[in-house]
Protein backbone atom coordinates (compact mmCIF):
# COMPACT_ATOMS: atom_id res chain seq x y z
CA UNK A 1 0.00 0.00 0.00
CA UNK A 2 1.37 3.39 -0.72
CA UNK A 3 0.49 6.10 1.24
CA UNK A 4 0.23 10.06 0.33
CA UNK A 5 0.00 12.62 2.68
CA UNK A 6 -1.87 16.17 1.86
CA UNK A 7 -0.84 18.98 4.40
CA UNK A 8 -2.18 22.76 4.77
CA UNK A 9 0.60 24.80 5.63
CA UNK A 10 -0.58 27.89 8.06
CA UNK A 11 -1.03 26.77 11.56
CA UNK A 12 -1.18 22.92 10.31
CA UNK A 13 2.16 22.20 9.42
CA UNK A 14 3.62 25.57 10.33
CA UNK A 15 2.93 27.31 13.43
CA UNK A 16 0.03 29.79 13.62
CA UNK A 17 1.63 32.65 15.01
CA UNK A 18 5.65 31.25 14.44
CA UNK A 19 5.22 29.89 11.30
CA UNK A 20 7.67 27.28 13.02
CA UNK A 21 7.57 23.67 12.25
CA UNK A 22 10.39 22.47 14.18
CA UNK A 23 8.03 19.71 16.07
CA UNK A 24 7.34 18.14 12.40
CA UNK A 25 10.99 18.31 11.08
CA UNK A 26 11.69 14.69 12.11
CA UNK A 27 8.73 13.40 10.95
CA UNK A 28 8.50 14.66 7.77
CA UNK A 29 12.24 13.04 7.21
CA UNK A 30 10.97 9.79 8.00
CA UNK A 31 8.58 10.47 5.44
CA UNK A 32 10.84 11.28 2.92
CA UNK A 33 13.34 8.07 3.94
CA UNK A 34 9.78 5.57 3.87
CA UNK A 35 9.19 7.51 0.36
CA UNK A 36 5.63 8.43 1.64
CA UNK A 37 4.89 11.67 -0.77
CA UNK A 38 3.93 14.91 1.24
CA UNK A 39 2.16 17.08 -0.76
CA UNK A 40 1.95 21.05 0.43
CA UNK A 41 -1.39 22.43 -0.47
CA UNK A 42 -1.85 26.04 0.58
CA UNK A 43 -3.56 29.08 -0.05
CA UNK A 44 -0.22 30.30 -0.52
CA UNK A 45 1.14 31.44 -3.56
CA UNK A 46 4.10 29.48 -6.00
CA UNK A 47 6.73 31.69 -4.78
CA UNK A 48 5.76 31.48 -1.15
CA UNK A 49 5.87 28.16 -1.12
CA UNK A 50 8.95 26.99 -3.02
CA UNK A 51 11.45 28.60 -0.07
CA UNK A 52 9.75 25.96 1.96
CA UNK A 53 10.16 22.86 -0.31
CA UNK A 54 13.71 23.80 -0.61
CA UNK A 55 14.45 23.69 3.39
CA UNK A 56 12.16 20.89 3.37
CA UNK A 57 13.84 19.32 0.41
CA UNK A 58 10.45 18.30 -1.08
CA UNK A 59 10.29 17.37 -4.59
CA UNK A 60 6.27 16.09 -4.80
CA UNK A 61 3.66 17.93 -6.25
CA UNK A 62 2.09 21.09 -4.40
CA UNK A 63 -1.29 22.84 -4.80
CA UNK A 64 -1.57 26.77 -4.74
CA UNK A 65 -3.90 29.52 -3.95
CA UNK A 66 -6.59 27.62 -2.35
CA UNK A 67 -6.60 24.82 -5.06
CA UNK A 68 -6.49 27.26 -7.86
CA UNK A 69 -3.79 24.92 -9.38
CA UNK A 70 -1.78 21.94 -8.75
CA UNK A 71 2.00 22.37 -9.21
CA UNK A 72 3.77 18.72 -10.42
CA UNK A 73 8.05 18.82 -10.96
CA UNK A 74 8.52 18.52 -14.53
CA UNK A 75 10.16 14.70 -14.19
CA UNK A 76 7.43 13.31 -11.46
CA UNK A 77 5.35 11.21 -13.20
CA UNK A 78 7.42 10.25 -16.32
CA UNK A 79 5.72 12.36 -18.70
CA UNK A 80 2.78 15.15 -18.97
CA UNK A 81 -0.12 14.65 -17.18
CA UNK A 82 -3.33 15.66 -18.66
CA UNK A 83 -4.68 19.23 -19.32
CA UNK A 84 -1.16 20.67 -17.85
CA UNK A 85 0.91 23.33 -19.54
CA UNK A 86 4.75 24.17 -18.63
CA UNK A 87 5.67 26.93 -16.45
CA UNK A 88 9.14 26.80 -15.81
CA UNK A 89 9.92 23.59 -14.33
CA UNK A 90 6.54 22.61 -13.52
CA UNK A 91 3.39 20.86 -15.23
CA UNK A 92 0.74 23.39 -14.27
CA UNK A 93 -2.98 22.14 -14.02
CA UNK A 94 -5.07 25.05 -13.56
CA UNK A 95 -9.00 24.97 -11.28
CA UNK A 96 -9.72 28.28 -11.57
CA UNK A 97 -9.22 31.76 -14.38
CA UNK A 98 -6.40 33.80 -13.63
CA UNK A 99 -5.76 36.50 -11.25
CA UNK A 100 -6.30 38.98 -14.68
CA UNK A 101 -10.00 37.93 -14.87
CA UNK A 102 -10.83 39.03 -11.67
CA UNK A 103 -8.90 42.38 -11.59
CA UNK A 104 -10.86 43.26 -14.91
CA UNK A 105 -14.38 42.59 -13.36
CA UNK A 106 -12.54 44.77 -10.22
CA UNK A 107 -11.99 47.34 -12.24
CA UNK A 108 -15.74 47.51 -13.14
CA UNK A 109 -16.79 47.84 -10.06
CA UNK A 110 -14.30 50.55 -8.81
CA UNK A 111 -17.02 52.93 -10.33
CA UNK A 112 -19.86 51.37 -8.37
CA UNK A 113 -18.41 51.17 -4.91
CA UNK A 114 -15.61 54.14 -5.16
CA UNK A 115 -13.43 54.63 -2.11
CA UNK A 116 -14.96 51.09 -0.57
CA UNK A 117 -11.64 49.09 -1.34
CA UNK A 118 -7.73 48.68 -2.03
CA UNK A 119 -7.04 45.80 -3.74
CA UNK A 120 -3.43 44.15 -3.68
CA UNK A 121 -2.46 45.70 -7.13
CA UNK A 122 -3.93 48.68 -5.91
CA UNK A 123 -1.93 48.82 -2.83
CA UNK A 124 1.71 47.07 -4.22
CA UNK A 125 4.44 45.96 -2.16
CA UNK A 126 4.96 48.42 0.33
CA UNK A 127 0.84 48.97 1.34
CA UNK A 128 0.38 45.27 1.54
CA UNK A 129 3.08 45.06 3.72
CA UNK A 130 1.19 47.94 6.07
CA UNK A 131 -1.69 46.27 5.96
CA UNK A 132 -0.66 42.91 6.48
CA UNK A 133 1.97 43.45 8.75
CA UNK A 134 4.79 42.10 6.77
CA UNK A 135 8.48 42.65 5.31
CA UNK A 136 8.36 44.67 2.02
CA UNK A 137 10.04 41.63 0.59
CA UNK A 138 7.21 38.64 2.10
CA UNK A 139 4.95 41.49 0.81
CA UNK A 140 6.25 41.37 -3.04
CA UNK A 141 6.54 37.42 -2.51
CA UNK A 142 2.16 37.54 -1.34
CA UNK A 143 1.73 39.92 -3.88
CA UNK A 144 2.41 37.63 -6.88
CA UNK A 145 -0.56 36.00 -7.44
CA UNK A 146 -1.84 33.70 -10.36
CA UNK A 147 -5.24 32.56 -9.79
CA UNK A 148 -6.52 35.38 -6.34
CA UNK A 149 -7.01 38.71 -5.38
CA UNK A 150 -7.13 39.85 -1.85
CA UNK A 151 -8.50 43.31 -1.08
CA UNK A 152 -8.66 45.39 1.52
CA UNK A 153 -12.16 46.76 2.34
CA UNK A 154 -13.13 50.04 3.41
CA UNK A 155 -16.58 50.84 2.67
CA UNK A 156 -19.58 50.19 5.01
CA UNK A 157 -21.18 46.79 5.39
CA UNK A 158 -24.53 47.21 3.33
CA UNK A 159 -22.27 48.31 0.27
CA UNK A 160 -20.11 44.99 1.33
CA UNK A 161 -22.80 42.83 0.66
CA UNK A 162 -23.78 44.29 -2.48
CA UNK A 163 -20.52 44.17 -3.76
CA UNK A 164 -19.84 40.65 -2.71
CA UNK A 165 -23.45 39.69 -4.80
CA UNK A 166 -21.74 41.76 -7.77
CA UNK A 167 -18.80 39.22 -7.24
CA UNK A 168 -20.56 36.10 -7.08
CA UNK A 169 -22.64 36.84 -9.74
CA UNK A 170 -19.85 37.32 -11.56
CA UNK A 171 -18.63 33.85 -11.08
CA UNK A 172 -16.24 34.93 -8.14
CA UNK A 173 -15.82 32.27 -5.05
CA UNK A 174 -15.11 35.71 -1.97
CA UNK A 175 -14.12 34.41 1.21
CA UNK A 176 -13.10 36.59 4.71
CA UNK A 177 -9.98 35.65 5.99
CA UNK A 178 -8.55 37.77 9.11
CA UNK A 179 -8.06 40.97 6.92
CA UNK A 180 -8.89 40.65 3.96
CA UNK A 181 -11.12 39.36 1.57
CA UNK A 182 -10.38 37.11 -1.51
CA UNK A 183 -11.80 36.40 -4.70
CA UNK A 184 -10.91 33.77 -6.68
CA UNK A 185 -12.04 31.37 -9.21
CA UNK A 186 -13.73 28.09 -7.95
CA UNK A 187 -11.10 26.10 -7.40
CA UNK A 188 -11.11 23.81 -3.89
CA UNK A 189 -7.91 21.73 -2.57
CA UNK A 190 -10.13 18.39 -2.69
CA UNK A 191 -10.61 18.66 -6.42
CA UNK A 192 -6.92 19.54 -6.95
CA UNK A 193 -6.12 15.87 -4.60
CA UNK A 194 -8.59 13.94 -6.42
CA UNK A 195 -7.05 15.37 -10.12
CA UNK A 196 -3.37 14.41 -8.28
CA UNK A 197 -4.44 11.01 -6.99
CA UNK A 198 -5.57 9.50 -10.49
CA UNK A 199 -2.02 10.29 -11.22
CA UNK A 200 -0.47 8.60 -9.00
CA UNK A 201 -3.04 5.90 -10.04
CA UNK A 202 -1.89 5.92 -13.42
CA UNK A 203 1.44 5.77 -12.73
CA UNK A 204 1.10 2.46 -10.42
CA UNK A 205 -2.18 0.59 -12.00
CA UNK A 206 -1.79 -2.14 -9.22
CA UNK A 207 -0.48 -0.17 -6.22
CA UNK A 208 -3.61 0.48 -3.38
CA UNK A 209 -3.23 4.04 -2.24
CA UNK A 210 -4.08 5.16 1.07
CA UNK A 211 -4.68 9.22 0.93
CA UNK A 212 -4.28 11.29 4.68
CA UNK A 213 -5.32 15.11 4.59
CA UNK A 214 -4.23 17.48 7.27
CA UNK A 215 -5.77 20.66 7.51
CA UNK A 216 -7.05 23.86 10.75
CA UNK A 217 -9.58 25.65 8.50
CA UNK A 218 -12.82 25.61 7.00
CA UNK A 219 -10.49 25.87 3.60
CA UNK A 220 -8.82 22.41 4.12
CA UNK A 221 -12.97 20.45 4.66
CA UNK A 222 -13.01 19.35 0.70
CA UNK A 223 -9.52 17.99 0.93
CA UNK A 224 -10.45 16.46 4.34
CA UNK A 225 -14.23 15.09 2.72
CA UNK A 226 -12.00 13.89 -0.07
CA UNK A 227 -9.08 11.65 1.54
CA UNK A 228 -9.49 8.50 3.16
CA UNK A 229 -8.05 9.58 6.41
CA UNK A 230 -8.97 13.38 7.49
CA UNK A 231 -6.58 14.67 10.35
CA UNK A 232 -7.79 17.88 12.01
CA UNK A 233 -5.27 19.73 13.23
CA UNK A 234 -6.07 22.28 15.99
CA UNK A 235 -6.10 25.88 16.13
CA UNK A 236 -5.50 28.24 19.28
CA UNK A 237 -7.56 30.69 17.44
CA UNK A 238 -9.68 29.39 15.49
CA UNK A 239 -12.93 27.28 15.17
CA UNK A 240 -12.73 23.73 13.89
CA UNK A 241 -13.43 23.03 10.44
CA UNK A 242 -16.79 21.65 10.01
CA UNK A 243 -17.11 18.15 8.28
CA UNK A 244 -19.40 15.90 7.00
CA UNK A 245 -17.81 12.34 7.55
CA UNK A 246 -17.43 10.69 10.72
CA UNK A 247 -15.20 8.13 10.31
CA UNK A 248 -11.44 8.25 9.82
CA UNK A 249 -11.62 11.40 11.07
CA UNK A 250 -9.23 12.53 13.78
CA UNK A 251 -8.58 15.70 15.78
CA UNK A 252 -5.04 16.84 17.18
CA UNK A 253 -4.71 17.25 20.85
CA UNK A 254 -1.87 19.29 20.38
CA UNK A 255 -1.86 22.69 18.27
CA UNK A 256 -0.18 23.12 15.03
CA UNK A 257 3.06 21.17 14.12
CA UNK A 258 3.26 19.24 17.21
CA UNK A 259 -0.28 18.14 16.97
CA UNK A 260 0.25 17.41 12.96
CA UNK A 261 3.59 15.10 14.06
CA UNK A 262 1.82 13.55 16.78
CA UNK A 263 -1.15 12.56 14.88
CA UNK A 264 0.32 11.91 11.68
CA UNK A 265 2.52 9.69 13.35
CA UNK A 266 -0.02 7.84 15.00
CA UNK A 267 -1.86 7.32 12.10
CA UNK A 268 0.86 5.60 9.90
CA UNK A 269 1.85 3.74 12.75
CA UNK A 270 -2.06 2.03 12.80
CA UNK A 271 -2.03 2.00 8.92
CA UNK A 272 0.91 -0.11 9.34
CA UNK A 273 0.16 -3.12 12.24
CA UNK A 274 -3.26 -2.78 9.71
CA UNK A 275 -1.26 -3.67 6.25
CA UNK A 276 2.29 -3.94 6.86
MG1 LIG B 1 -4.52 26.71 7.63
Amino acid sequence: MQVLVFTDLDGTLLDHHTYDYEPAKALINELQQRKIPLVFSSSKTMVEIEPLRQATHNHHPFIVENGSAVYVPKDYFGRKPYGTFLREEYWVKEFAEPRAHWLQILERLNQQFQNCFESFSQLGPGGIARAAELSVAEATLANQRQYSEPLLWTGDAIKRQAFINELVRAGAFVQQGGRFLTINGNGDKGSALRWLLSHYRERQPKQTFHTISLGDSQNDAPMLEASDTAIVVRSPVKDMPRLQRQSQTQVTTDYGPLGWSNTLRETLDSLEARHG
